[in-house]
């Protein structure tokens, strides 16, 4: 157990759920931080709710830990426009090489929100999914970016803050296994059936892997991963 307590930026989606419980895991107490930018994919904001409520039935520690959520309106990104990620536009690489569902300054933003909110919660560790090694190449996600924001960020509000990324080096099979080893079974499933990952906000079908139409990037990214798992641990 660390000592600290965390806000865990939670989005609804595999990966802050799998940042949750990680969480839980760590810091006796933990608050949520979600935010609605008009994201196409919104479902994400219905499934928090959902996951923060079952999650707690998984450990009663975990119950005991977990605090109160919060969700910051940061349509200020929508009305920056020009991203498939608000926009109604084909997803697609730009020039750069980056995918157009990049969204400039959300991360950078996210952290600046979250740092004023755990000053005035009296919160000192700050927690995201942002990875490096198997994604979308969002600049944003990136180690460096992370660790010079949380200077940033600690000279800016005169408080150690600690911004901890516990997915950073994994790609998704690994982060569908430290689910497993978080919170067995029970966590899996909860992250497959209740956590939203699809751009296009689908949630008609069912898949191993979860919900979603299973053809945009981030559906393709959350079935190779789980598929590549459930390969691991089959027996030989
Ligand atoms: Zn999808």
């Amino acid at each position: 157990m660390n000592t600290g307590r965390a806000l865990v930026l939670f989005s609804g989606g595999q990966d802050s759920t799998t940042c949750l419980a990680w969480a839980l895991t760590r810091f006796d107490r933990v608050e949520t931080l979600g935010f609605d930018y008009g994201q196409r994919h919104d479902a994400e904001l219905d499934c928090r709710m959902t996951v923060r409520s079952r999650i707690t039935a998984l450990q009663p520690d975990w119950a005991r830990r977990l605090g109160d959520d919060h969700l910051l309106d940061a349509g200020v990104l929508k009305r920056l426009g020009a991203s498939a990620m608000t926009d109604d536009v084909a997803i697609a690489l730009q020039e750069d090489g980056v995918p157009n569902t990049f969204v400039p300054g959300r991360n950078l933003l996210f952290f600046t929100l979250a740092a004023a909110l755990a000053y005035r919660r009296g919160l000192d560790v700050l927690v995201g999914g942002m990875s490096q090694t198997d994604y979308s190449g969002y600049p944003d996600c990136r180690d460096n970016t992370l660790k010079a924001l949380q200077v940033a960020l600690s000279l800016g509000t005169d408080r150690p803050l600690r911004i901890e990324t516990p997915l950073m080096w994994l790609d998704k099979a690994d982060t569908w296994d430290l689910a497993r080893q978080l919170g067995g079974a029970a966590l899996v499933d909860l992250v497959r059936a209740e956590t939203h990952t699809c751009y296009l906000n689908q949630r008609d079908r069912l898949h191993d892997w979860g919900y979603g139409c299973g053809r945009c990037p981030a559906c393709e990214l959350r079935a190779r991963g789980y598929r590549q798992w459930a390969a691991r641990r089959a027996p030989a």
